[in-house]
C-alpha cells in the first residue's frame, strides 16, 4: 500500500464508554485506556474494498509510539498480575457479554474494511468470542499440581505465572478473530498486551479496546499500536516485551520468529498455507462439491484454512468438476452488505496479483473452467472484484499450485491413487489444514495418521479447532512449538514454577551435602 504523509491529526479522547461503529476518518492508537495519534508523521489509506473508496487514514506508529504503548503495558502489569483470578475472570465475563450484545456492529466494521460478507464477518466474531468464553474459565485452567509428602514431610506444588507485557501482531484476513485467538487468554493469565493489527483493516482493534474499557479492564492492560514494519521491528526487540504471537505470511512469520527469539523472546509465529482437500472414489460427491465451493470461495479465499488444491482421486475428477461448476454458477459476488455470497478482495494490488496467477495457470496449460476475471459484481465499479475461479488439470509445477494465492481460485489436480494424493500433501512445504472426503473409515483413519498437517477434517472442509483445542499448523505454517488458544495458549502465556516445601518440626536438623533424593 502506498503511504502518504500528512500532519498528525489531533488525538481524540472519547467519552470513556462510547463504542463507535463508523470505521471512518482517522484511526489512531490506544494507549493507557485512551485514543492517541502518537508522534508518527505517516499514515496509510484504509479502503472499502467493495467501493474502492478511501474511508480513512490509519496512523503508522513511530518507535516512540511503540515505546509509549510498551511502557503503559509494563506499568499496568504489576497490579494486573496481582489482581485476583475472580476479578480477572469477572472482567472477561463482562467483555464476553458486551461483545455478544454488540457483535453486529463489529461485523459491519470488518465488512467495511476487509470486504468479507456480513454473515461471514459475524461468524468470525463468534469464533473469536469462543476464545473469550474459554478464557472465562481461567481459574480452572491455571490450577497447579500438589503432591503431599513427596519426600518425608516435604510437599511439592506447581504454579504458572504470567510473562509480562506481550505483543500480538495480526494479519488482515481476520481483524477480530486472530487477535482474539491470543488476547483473551493472555489477559486472563495476568499479562498485559500490545496489539499491532494489520494496517489494512485497523478499526476493529480500537472498537475492541473501547469494549475492554467498558468491561472494566484497567487502563494499560490492553493497548493497540497501528503500524507497519517499523512498529513490528520495535516490538520484536523491545527489552520489555516478553513474548510475541504473530500470524501472517510465511516469510514474515519466519522473520518474526528468528528476530524475536534472537532477542530472547518466546515466539509463536503462524504462517501461510496451501490446503489440500482429497476426494476419494467412494465419497459423496454432492457433499464434497458443496464443501469445495464453501471452503474455496468463502471469504474470497482469503482464509488461512481455505481449500485451494482439490485432489480428485481415482477418476472422480469429471463428475466432481461438473458438480462444482453447477454450484459456482449460483454464487453472487458483490458488496458484503447486500447479501452477496462472496465479497471483493482486500486491495486492488492483491486482486491483480491473484488474477495474474490465473493468467499464469492458463498459460501453463490449466483449463479455466470457471473464470472469475470477467465477473459482473453487485458492487461499486471501483471495487476489487474477482469472481470464483476454477482451474482444472493443474499440475504440481504450476505456480497456481506451488504458491499460496489467497484468493477465490480453486485448482483441481487429478491423481490415480490415495498414495499419490498423500504424497502431494506431504511434499508441500506448508502444513496448516487439510481435508479428506470419503465414506471409508479405514482410509480416513490412515490419512489422519499419515498426513503431515496440523489440522485435519474428515468430511469437514475447514477444520478450525474449537477454542478449547489449539489452532496451528506444521512445517512452514508455524514457527515455534506452541499453537494458539486452548491449553497450549495458556501454557504459552505463562511460565511454570515448582515449589518444594518443608515445614520443619522443631526436633529435626543435620547436615547432608549429598544431592537431594527422595526418602
Ligand atoms: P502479512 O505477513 O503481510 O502481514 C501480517 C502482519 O505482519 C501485519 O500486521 C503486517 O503489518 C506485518 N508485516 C508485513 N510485512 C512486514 C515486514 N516486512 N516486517 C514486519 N512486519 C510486517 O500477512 P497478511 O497479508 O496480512 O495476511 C495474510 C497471510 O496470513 C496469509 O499468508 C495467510 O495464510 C496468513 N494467515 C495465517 C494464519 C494461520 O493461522 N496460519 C491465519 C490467518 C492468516
Amino acid at each position: 500500500d502506498s503511504l502518504s504523509t500528512s500532519p498528525a491529526p489531533e488525538g481524540t479522547t472519547p467519552d470513556s464508554s462510547a463504542v463507535t461503529a463508523a470505521p471512518s476518518g482517522h484511526i489512531g492508537h490506544w494507549i493507557s485506556g485512551a485514543r492517541t495519534s502518537g508522534t508518527g508523521a505517516t499514515t496509510a489509506p484504509v479502503t472499502n474494498p467493495a467501493t474502492g473508496q478511501v474511508t480513512g487514514q490509519v496512523q503508522l506508529a513511530s518507535v516512540d509510539d511503540v515505546d509509549a504503548a510498551v511502557a503503559a503495558a509494563a506499568a499496568a502489569f504489576p497490579a494486573w498480575r496481582d489482581t485476583s483470578l475472580s476479578r480477572r475472570s469477572a472482567v472477561l465475563f463482562r467483555f464476553r457479554e458486551l461483545l455478544n450484545e454488540r457483535k453486529p456492529e463489529l461485523a459491519a466494521m470488518i465488512t467495511a474494511e476487509h470486504g468479507k460478507v456480513l454473515d461471514d464477518a459475524l461468524g468470525e466474531v463468534s469464533r473469536g468470542q469462543e476464545v473469550a468464553e474459554f478464557a472465562c474459565g481461567i481459574p480452572h485452567l491455571l490450577k497447579g499440581g500438589f503432591t503431599e509428602n513427596a519426600s518425608t514431610k516435604v510437599d511439592v506444588h506447581s504454579v504458572r505465572q504470567p510473562l509480562g507485557p506481550v505483543a500480538i501482531i495480526s494479519p488482515f484476513n481476520f481483524p477480530v478473530m486472530v487477535p482474539m485467538w491470543f488476547f483473551p487468554v493472555a489477559i486472563a493469565c495476568g499479562n498485559t498486551v500490545v496489539l499491532k493489527p494489520s494496517e489494512k483493516d485497523p478499526s476493529a482493534s480500537i472498537w475492541m479496546a473501547e469494549l475492554w474499557k467498558e468491561a472494566g479492564l484497567p487502563d494499560g492492560v490492553f493497548n493497540v499500536v497501528q503500524g507497519d514494519k517499523v512498529a513490528v521491528d520495535r516490538l520484536l526487540t523491545h527489552p520489555d516485551i516478553a513474548s510475541v504471537s504473530f500470524v501472517g505470511s510465511t516469510p514474515i512469520a519466519r522473520y518474526v520468529y528468528e528476530t524475536g527469539t534472537k532477542a530472547g523472546k518466546r515466539v509463536q509465529a503462524l504462517g501461510g498455507a496451501k490446503n489440500h482437500m482429497l476426494v476419494l472414489p467412494d465419497a459423496d460427491l454432492d457433499l464434497a462439491a458443496d464443501a469445495a465451493v464453501n471452503a474455496g470461495f468463502g471469504s474470497a479465499g482469503e482464509r488461512c484454512m481455505a481449500i485451494s488444491a482439490l485432489v480428485a482421486v481415482g477418476g472422480v475428477g469429471d463428475d466432481l468438476v461438473a458438480k462444482i461448476v453447477e454450484r459456482t454458477a449460483t454464487l453472487r459476488t458483490g458488496d458484503g452488505t447486500r447479501g452477496a455470497d462472496m465479497g471483493p478482495l482486500v486491495t486492488q494490488v492483491h486482486r491483480d496479483k491473484v488474477a495474474s496467477y490465473v493468467d499464469a495457470g492458463e498459460q501453463a496449460g490449466a483449463a479455466v473452467v470457471v473464470d472469475g476475471r470477467d465477473v459482473t459484481p453487485d458492487g461499486g465499479a471501483d471495487g476489487f472484484w474477482l469472481g470464483p475461479t476454477l482451474l482444472d488439470h493443474v499440475t504440481p509445477e504450476m505456480s497456481v499450485y506451488t504458491d499460496e494465492i489467497f484468493g477465490p481460485v480453486l485448482s483441481v489436480l487429478r491423481v490415480d491413487t490415495y498414495e499419490q494424493a498423500l504424497e502431494l500433501v506431504n511434499s508441500n512445504p506448508y502444513g496448516n489444514g487439510t481435508a479428506i472426503f470419503t465414506n471409508d473409515g479405514g482410509a480416513a483413519r490412515r490419512f489422519q495418521n499419515e498426513v503431515e498437517v496440523g489440522m485435519i477434517g474428515i468430511n469437514v472442509p475447514i477444520p478450525v479447532p474449537m477454542a478449547y483445542y489449539s489452532f496451528g499448523g506444521w512445517k512452514n505454517s508455524l514457527f515455534g512449538d506452541s499453537h494458539a488458544h486452548g491449553t497450549e495458549g495458556v501454557h504459552f502465556f505463562t511460565r511454570g514454577k515448582v515449589v518444594t516445601t518443608r515445614w520443619l518440626d522443631p526436633s529435626h536438623g543435620g547436615l547432608n551435602l549429598g544431592f537431594p533424593t527422595n526418602a
